[in-house]
């Protein structure tokens, strides 16, 4: 569990602000940067292929986000759903926002959408009541894995009229 243990962040700087301006970065499980949001590989997830999605702005709450930002944001979180589907199959999903640290946010001050792909016998259950979790694939392997799909997605986005 190396992305557990080691290879920690950089301190002082926020998650959803990874550092440069590409399109992407492995060393920060970075899929795709693109018209004011980004999709990140969570390091610490709940199952394989948990994605974070959020604003490339600093805001805590949705009531803080204008109309050009929402549009760009949901589109995304539609796309990265669609391509965990297709390239992970699970068979439903828990996709969902913790606003504040009262209701579960483990960054509060960055607002972020979690995708989690769900398997009709995942072991869920075990995080619950022993704060086991069971990742079958190594993460980094994952994140190969998705990164085409989010290219083809961001020259979908670029091409657009
Ligand atoms: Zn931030």
């Amino acid at each position: 569990m190396e992305h557990v243990l080691g290879k920690t962040r950089r301190p002082g700087t926020c998650l959803f602000e990874p550092p440069g301006k590409g399109f992407c970065a492995k060393e920060d499980l970075l899929l795709y940067r693109n018209g004011g949001c980004i999709c990140l590989l969570n390091r610490f997830p709940y199952t394989n292929g948990h994605l974070l999605v959020a604003p490339t702005r600093h805001v805590s709450c949705v009531t803080e986000l204008n109309e050009k930002e929402m549009t760009p944001l949901m589109a995304l979180v539609s796309a990265a759903t669609a391509i965990l589907r297709r390239i992970l199959e699970p068979d439903g999903f828990n996709i969902g926002l913790n606003l504040g640290s009262e209701a579960g946010a483990g960054i509060a001050d960055h607002l972020h959408f979690h995708i989690v792909p769900r398997w009709r016998d995942d072991v869920n259950f075990m995080t619950v009541l022993a704060d086991v979790r069971a990742i079958p694939e190594h993460i980094e392997t994952t994140y190969d894995r998705l990164l085409p799909e989010f290219q083809a997605y961001y020259q979908l986005q670029k091409t657009a009229p």
